[in-house]
């Protein structure tokens, strides 16, 4: 009777009213009994203070309800029943009791805080953009490492790739992180570009014959092997700094 994305209420611990979207229905492997993973959804009053604002207090008055990154997982017969919630970005349903405009970090304030969000890459551009295709993965506080942060994603992945074909199609970033997945030095190195191999001192070169000196891909992948291949560290210094590429790329 429940499926996913279904917004639901249950009882908690303390016999509470709770509102709920469920996530996933997972299956326990030796029982078979089932269980559902569910995210938490916040009114006003359970906020965090910080993000109590007054504005927020307002939509409350008008049903607002927030979405946050805090999944539990509970016994299905825990649910006491559907609840007509509207998430703001898809078509208003005739009925319904809360509005959901916003995802919340629930755990503790950061500074800076960046959030990891799947999308399904075949979905048509205008599905694509709405609040309930972006799949929340984790928030990402500002002391972690990318390592950290992507070891229970990388995970899964493993797992789907027992039954999936998976491949990387794109990465995007800034340049930073561009030239470093790209195993080329940074932007401020004599060859720092990652597509071309422009000298620093020459970048305002208009003229510059880019498709001759581009970075193509035979040409980094047998530079990367020669770095490789010579005996000393001052060899692969001087090459890593002739070729403006990393010793050890990342990818
Ligand atoms: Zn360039």
């Amino acid at each position: 009777i429940y499926s996913l994305s279904d917004f639901i209420t249950y009882y908690d611990t303390s016999q509470r009213i709770c509102y709920r979207r469920i996530i996933s229905i997972l299956r326990i492997d030796k029982s078979q009994d089932r269980c559902i993973k569910i995210e938490r959804i916040l009114k006003f009053n359970s906020l965090p203070p910080m993000l109590k604002s007054q504005q927020r207090k307002i939509a409350s008055h008008k049903g607002y309800l927030w979405m946050t990154d805090e999944m539990l997982v509970i016994n299905p017969a825990k649910i006491k029943s559907k609840v007509d919630i509207w998430l703001i970005d898809v078509n208003k349903p005739n009925n319904y009791q809360y509005v959901i405009s916003e995802i919340v970090p629930f755990r503790i304030a950061y500074h800076a805080i960046g959030g990891l969000y799947l999308q399904i890459g075949n979905m048509k551009q205008m599905l694509r953009q709405k609040l309930k295709n972006h799949f929340l993965l984790s928030f990402i506080p500002f002391v972690a490492t990318s390592d950290e942060v992507l070891q229970p994603l990388i995970n899964d992945i493993q797992d789907l790739e027992r039954e999936y074909e998976l491949k990387i199609g794109v990465i995007t970033s800034d340049l930073l992180e561009g030239n470093e997945q790209a195993g080329v030095k940074n932007h401020n190195a004599h060859h720092g570009c990652r597509n071309c191999m422009i000298h620093h001192s020459k970048l305002n070169n208009v003229s510059f014959d880019t498709a001759r000196h581009s970075r193509y891909h035979h040409k980094t992948t047998l530079q990367f092997s020669t770095i490789r291949k010579v005996q000393t560290q001052a060899q692969r210094d001087a090459l890593a700094m002739q070729y403006g590429i990393q010793e050890n790329p990342c990818l």
